[in-house]
């Protein structure tokens, strides 16, 4: 995946925490005389004694030799971070030094909002105090779309790569209750030739507008199981739909059960609007054969998962005309035929709700996942729908796979 990072400078000039003449000075004084730049930036009154010290103290923690002025932070650990909780607790990220976060906040020792910005981004939060009135600013400015565009950081949003894809991007990486404020399941895949959407829960709109996403480009909603937080999604999009007053048709695809409930869901949620849409629905169902998308040459082929007693539910093979093959898994517990969903794939998209199993509930667990991991034949995997106790062991480090958060890209074209 491509990243692109920005130096702790460069970082300061951009919230505009310091003046870039102010910093262009404070470097060419290191370059003519050396010393410490942290040092320099407080005899120039740039930064807080408080700033250095933090940096430093965390320096030695880390036994790192890292300058200040060398560290970096990626865009996607901006993304991790709410811009709700961002805005609203007025916290920024500064840089990240390993698998620590050093976070600019200007209540450093609220131990709750640490503990949310810790399950949020998977990092161990390093509080820096710094003035209130700054980070609001700078965090009013990096999470708030028009001004950061007007200030030259459109890149916080725009990031996700736009070249030829295929694109992969987790809206919604959480399990059904939203842990780590996560939201529910749902992925956005942008081909060439169709723009759509892989389950759907209740957040799925407010997300693709938090991440910058047009909804106009969206061709349809393909569905794994009949449970809220893979389907509750739907009449808002639909909603969405009617206010962009498009013509063109918007497909549904899902077995013959989550079809019938959808119709019954959108049907309670805005009764009188479905009869008016002003567009065609195309309801398209799919059991056990492979099914073309409408007007594409991308194939779904369904497998049969372990998940719901009573009702048939279904993992994807996703084959794009691009060569590349995408898998999910839908909910599921462990079951043979995840072998051949995930043979040959590019990707593989697995729900992984549970560090360990639980035998009275049919969803995947780490250790299970982990011990069978040779039986998944998948180029790159990665975890999602995670539970508490599994994105406490992803912010330890403890989990040897990759693991979604929202806003996650995954570029299939790149190498
Ligand atoms: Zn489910």
């Amino acid at each position: 995946m491509p990243q692109r990072h920005h130096k702790f400078g460069e970082w300061l000039l951009r919230f505009e925490l310091i003046a870039a003449a102010s910093l262009q000075d404070t470097l060419q004084r290191q370059t003519e005389k050396g010393g410490y730049i942290g040092d320099l930036l407080i005899e120039a009154g740039l930064i807080s004694a408080e700033v250095r010290d933090a940096i430093l103290l965390l320096q030695k923690l880390l036994g790192s030799s890292t300058r200040l002025a060398d560290l970096e932070i990626a865009p996607e650990t901006l993304r991790k971070i709410s811009p709700r909780v961002a805005r609203d607790s007025s916290v920024i990220p500064m840089l990240q030094v390993d698998n620590w976060l050093v976070v600019a906040m200007s209540q450093g020792d609220d131990q709750d909002l640490i503990a949310d910005l810790s399950s949020q981004t998977g990092l161990r939060i390093y509080p820096v105090a710094y003035r209130a009135s700054d980070i609001q600013e700078a965090a009013q400015s990096a999470y708030d779309p028009r001004r950061a565009i007007q200030a030259g950081m459109e890149w916080i949003h725009d990031e996700m790569p736009d070249g030829d894809g295929p694109l992969l991007t987790f809206v919604g990486s959480g399990d059904a209750i939203g842990t780590g404020a996560r939201n529910q399941t749902c992925l956005h895949l942008r081909t060439e030739e169709a723009a759509f959407l892989i389950d759907c829960g209740p957040t799925s709109l407010t997300g693709m507008k938090q991440l910058g996403l047009p909804t106009h480009q969206l061709d349809g909603i393909l569905l794994t199981h009949a449970h809220g937080d893979h389907f509750a999604g739907v009449p808002f999009i639909l909603l969405e739909q009617v206010e962009l007053k498009r013509e063109r048709p918007f497909w549904l695809m899902g077995t013959e059960a989550v079809l019938e409930i959808v119709k019954q869901w959108n049907r309670l949620a805005y009764g009188g609007l479905m009869d008016k849409l002003g567009f065609e629905l195309r309801w398209l169902a799919i059991e056990h054969e492979p099914r073309s998308i409408p007007g594409t040459g991308i194939m779904v082929y369904p497998f049969a998962m372990h998940h719901q007693k009573e009702r048939l539910c279904l993992g994807y093979q996703i084959h794009l005309p691009e060569e590349k093959i995408i898998a999910f898994t839908g909910d599921t517990a462990w079951n043979d035929n995840l072998e051949l969903l995930s043979r040959d794939t590019d990707l593989l998209i697995c729900e992984c709700s549970f560090y360990e199993p639980k035998s009275d509930i049919r969803h995947l667990a780490y250790t299970e996942l982990f011990e069978k991991r040779e039986r998944l034949r998948s180029r790159h995997l990665i975890l999602t729908h995670m539970g508490s106790e599994m994105l406490q062991k992803a912010s330890n480090g403890e989990i040897e796979f990759d693991t979604a958060y929202d806003g996650l890209t995954v570029d299939l074209g790149g190498k």
